[in-house]
């Protein structure tokens, strides 16, 4: 079989960005990327492709452009992954073995999660900004929408960018309401968690939105089911004494997310933990039981929220351990949990939401330059013609930009 010194599962935000990172450190070091898909995508982009302000495009390259040129890439997914072994199996039975072991596929959308969702999607106004290419049919919807009802969906946590099932709402409202037809449409948001946004102090500043566009806000309230052509979703509610009743709504427009949830070699291999994410420490993102294992992005099961953001500031850590492991020094590198979720609360206007393990608020501009609780056309920029650049030709070529990792206490 084959070998590699690094092993890098995922070419995504994270995998890309980590193989950058270790080559940067070290030019020497041999690394390999297993990951099958031929695009990559900018999924932070597909919130703005279904406000209308990105293009599809703008989200997508060929893989082959951000793969580094000094890694071996197989262009497979893996099937199977035995760290007792160190190897990992990709579909085709060949097997890689490794020294060190990278794990970041992400995460997997459980769209079977929600009765008839798969095949409802892409009709019948029924969309996500989840999907590729359902993103610009989230749009489409919105500009056809005059009149009746719209629905939003929000699915349990853990989810990846925990704002971006009211971030699609709140630039629908905005587009409504500058048509002058938002006083026509009902704007409904179903949660099935218990408040707006996990951390208080973004809450005001959303709050204002909420009652601006008069949306009406269900808290536990669990999409279960759609019908596509009768256009009727239902949603399962859970009372205070924990009592559950299923209620059908119909609707025009239905924007839904799927529930997430650990790829399933992940799940079914001894690297999970009990919910089934990859089982890393919350500072170095080791993995607890296998020294040589690391992990980076969606898949991990720290209680940090799952952003490229939060990739950003975990890739350096990741690449910084993973030498000193290699070296048989100790690990000096801590990620304190930061994550990012830039609420799009209006064309223009962002809540940029930046906190760390325990809703911690870790933000990164003073607040006269950007106050992050509330709504600024500053973090708009950033986000809109910022932050796309900063990942393509930053983050994923492994420019640590604002990333220094915090020393481990
Ligand atoms: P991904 O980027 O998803 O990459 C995973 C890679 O692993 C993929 O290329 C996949 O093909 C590959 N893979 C999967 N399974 C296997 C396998 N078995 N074998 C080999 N390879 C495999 N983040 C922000 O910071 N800000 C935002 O505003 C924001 N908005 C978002 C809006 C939407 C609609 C969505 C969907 C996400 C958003 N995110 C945002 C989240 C961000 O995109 C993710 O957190 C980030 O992409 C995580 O990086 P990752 O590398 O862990 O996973």
């Amino acid at each position: 079989s084959r070998g590699h010194t690094v092993l890098i599962v995922g070419g995504g935000a994270a995998g890309i960005s980590v193989a950058a990172s270790l080559h940067k450190r070290d030019r020497s070091l041999d690394i390999a990327i297993i990951e099958p898909s031929s695009t990559h995508h900018y999924q932070p982009g597909w919130t703005m492709v279904g406000g209308g302000i990105f293009r599809t495009e703008q989200t997508n390259k060929p893989m082959s452009d951000v793969m580094p040129e000094f890694v071996t890439w197989y262009q497979q997914s893996v099937q199977s992954v035995n760290p007792e072994e160190n190897q990992v199996e990709m579909a085709d039975g060949t097997r890689i073995t490794y020294r060190f072991l990278v794990l970041a596929p992400g995460l997997e959308l459980h769209w079977e999660g929600i009765d008839g969702l798969k095949e409802a999607l892409g009709q019948n106004g029924v969309t996500s900004n989840y999907r590729e290419g359902l993103a610009r049919y989230t749009w489409e919807n919105v500009q056809k929408l005059k009149s009746g009802r719209a629905l939003f969906s929000q699915p349990p946590m853990p989810i990846k960018c925990a704002g971006a099932p009211q971030k699609a709402m709140y630039l629908s409202s905005d587009y409504w309401l500058r048509h002058d037809v938002l006083k026509d449409i009902n704007v409904e948001f179903h949660n099935a968690g218990g408040v707006l946004f996990g951390v208080p102090a973004y809450v005001p500043a959303l709050e204002d939105y909420i009652r601006k566009y008069g949306i009406n806000v269900n808290v536990q309230s669990n999409l279960v089911a759609v019908n596509g052509p009768a256009q009727k979703a239902t949603f399962r509610q859970t009372d205070a004494d924990g009592n559950t009743e299923d209620r059908e709504v119909g609707f025009d427009m239905l924007h839904t997310v799927p529930p997430q949830r650990a790829p399933e070699f992940i799940r079914a291999s001894s690297l999970a933990n009990e919910g089934g994410w990859l089982d890393v420490a919350d500072d170095t993102l080791q993995h607890k039981r296998f020294d040589n294992v690391f992990g980076a992005g969606d898949v991990n099961g720290t209680g940090n929220a799952k952003t490229a953001a939060a990739v950003r500031k975990q890739v350096p850590v990741v690449a910084e351990n993973l030498i000193s492991a290699l070296r048989g020094q100790p690990l000096q590198a801590a990620y304190l949990g930061y994550g990012s979720c830039p609420l799009t609360v209006e064309n223009g206007r962002i809540v940029l939401a930046e906190f760390g393990y325990g809703g911690q608020l870790q933000p990164s501009f003073p607040k006269w330059l950007n106050d992050g609780t509330k709504a600024t056309r500053a973090a708009w920029w950033l986000k809109a013609k910022q932050l796309p650049g900063l990942y393509w030709h930053g983050m994923l070529k492994g420019h640590e930009w604002l990333a220094k990792p915090a020393p481990r206490q």
